[in-house]
């Protein structure tokens, strides 16, 4: 064997002595059991694929740092984020959502926007999309918001009718709906878009005092985006095309990077905001809430191995480090439960034990065994707690400080002032470009015509709400009667879903 070649091996280390010919009774076989070799590797190839994500199945990832740029421990004591210039590792995996894993990276949806702070105090996830705000913002629409986003279950096909049937029958999701039809549902590449944690957390300092906040990743690439016809036709050329942009950018050492701005509400506004600022369909205007420079995050490496870096890095909202914690906003509140158990499903209970998963800190814990467990599984020391055998012990000081909660346990929604329409109109009446307005009007007649004519009324009466041109040119560009649209838009949600059932 020449010198620089590694034996191969197999699976439990002994020598393989032929891979080209399988162990046969006489030249023409058949092929004896005995073939272990053989047997383990048909094997280990048949349990090759693990379960896709539910969502954001189709992803890209890249390895970098971020670095803090202004000094905000009188916000919160992350360590993290203690000291100018301090720099953290990150991994980051951007998706689209409603896609299997071979799906075309350039289809019109959200992109996912998870980074992974590998943290000296564990690892801090920052689950995002590229867009500000959300469809819903009750955990309990989501498994049926995101099957009218996938295939029918018919004939397995994606279906414009269940598609624009859930969303106009849900009118909290006109705002997201404005961004997903603008040509930002379509990003040119993964580094030409920014990225959002969309959900309001807490940050709270070394006194206990808390802050409201919002993280936006500002890409410094510029936002460039697809049109339409150019997002089709990249679909038909190359359906991996961001994924491999993102990789060939970092291969020529062209590092993507994002400046991280922070919107910072006292906790005393909440209550008096004009938004719910808790309510995952809402922006806090910049006006109200200047966005503050913090920090800056780059990508610098690719991963080595698809398989073990991307496709098993697992991110979950609820990975927070001390000085960071959840809002009451509600659909944060379910996914602080789902990610986790997603990926117990998809990888198993020892998933944090997968290297891009670990923390880079000692792991310390009184859980033990499960499937795949790879580590020394707390060795003989004690697997209980309390104990007096010398166990790790819970510090105190790593609290989040108390909170107050009040008010009737009930299936209820948001009662602070809420309109649904009013942010997805300035969207398109004060931010919005002509040609924004045109594109977007042009994407969301081209989707909508498919659906029924009453879905299609329906849909134009929201949009109509949120700002009487778009309605109106939403119905033009479909041909409906701008008259029964108006009338449709004048209803009650109640009314208008029986008007158009
Ligand atoms: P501003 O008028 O101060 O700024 C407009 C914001 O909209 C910018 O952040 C810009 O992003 C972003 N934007 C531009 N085009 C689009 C698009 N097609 N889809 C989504 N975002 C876009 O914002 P206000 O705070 O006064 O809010 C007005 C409206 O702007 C909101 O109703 C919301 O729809 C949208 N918006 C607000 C954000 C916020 O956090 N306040 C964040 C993103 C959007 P960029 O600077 O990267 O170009």
């Amino acid at each position: 064997m020449a010198k620089d070649k590694k034996e191969y091996t197999t699976g439990f280390g002994a020598p393989i002595d032929d891979d080209q010919n399988s162990k046969t009774a006489g030249t023409d076989g058949p092929i004896l059991m005995q073939d272990t070799h053989l047997l383990e590797k048909l094997g280990h190839f048949d349990r090759e694929r693990i379960p896709e994500r539910v969502v954001h199945a189709k992803g890209a990832g890249a390895h970098g740092y971020f670095e803090v740029t202004a000094d905000v421990t009188k916000y919160t004591r992350a360590k993290f984020l203690s000291e100018v210039a301090k720099r953290t590792d990150v991994f980051a995996r951007f998706s689209t959502v409603g896609g299997e894993r071979g799906s075309a990276d350039a289809e019109r949806d959200p992109r996912g926007f998870a980074l992974k702070f590998y943290t000296e105090e564990g690892n801090y996830d920052m689950t995002g999309n590229n867009t500000p705000v959300f469809f819903i913002r009750d955990p309990l629409k989501f498994p049926d918001f995101i099957h009218t986003q996938k295939r029918h279950p018919g004939n397995n096909l994606k279906n414009a009718d269940m598609f624009w049937d859930f969303l106009s029958l849900t009118p909290e999701s006109v705002h997201q709906v404005t961004i997903l039809f603008s040509d930002r549902g379509t990003p040119r590449t993964f580094r030409h878009m920014n990225g959002y944690s969309s959900h309001t957390f807490k940050w709270y300092n070394d006194k206990g005092e808390y802050y409201w906040v919002q993280y936006h990743f500002k890409t410094e690439q510029g936002i460039q985006n697809l049109t339409r016809d150019e997002a089709t036709e990249m679909k038909g050329k190359d359906p991996d095309h961001a994924t491999r942009d993102l990789y060939e950018a970092i291969e020529r050492g062209d590092y993507p990077s994002w400046r991280l701005e922070m919107q910072i509400m006292p906790p005393e506004d909440a209550a008096k905001y004009r938004f719910n600022p808790f309510d995952i369909t809402k922006v806090w205007f910049h006006a109200d809430y200047p966005p503050i420079t913090i920090g800056r995050l780059v990508l610098n490496k690719n991963p080595k191995n698809y398989f073990a870096e991307v496709e098993q890095a697992a991110f979950s909202p609820a990975n927070f480090v001390p000085g960071i914690a959840a809002s009451p906003d509600k659909l944060l509140q379910g996914r602080l439960f789902s990610y986790h158990d997603t990926h117990i499903h998809r990888l198993g209970v020892n998933y944090p034990m997968i290297p891009i998963n670990q923390p880079k800190n000692a792991v310390n814990y009184y859980q033990r065994d499960g499937y795949m467990n790879v580590s020394e599984n707390g060795g003989d020391g004690p697997n209980y707690y309390p104990n007096s055998f010398g166990g790790p012990e819970p510090q105190i000081d790593a609290a989040e400080p108390a909170f107050e909660v009040s008010g009737m346990a009930a299936r209820q929604p948001y009662t602070h002032p809420n309109d649904d329409f009013f942010q997805a109109g300035e969207l398109y009446r004060r931010v919005m470009t002509d040609m924004d307005r045109d594109h977007l009007i042009g994407n969301i007649t081209t989707h909508l015509c498919n659906a029924q004519k009453r879905i299609q009324l329906r849909q134009s009466a929201i949009f109509y709400k949120a700002d009487l041109e778009y309605g109106t040119r939403v119905a033009k560009g479909l041909g409906l009667n701008v008259k029964e649209v108006k009338s449709l838009a004048e209803m009650t949600q109640e009314e208008r879903a029986e008007a158009t059932s």
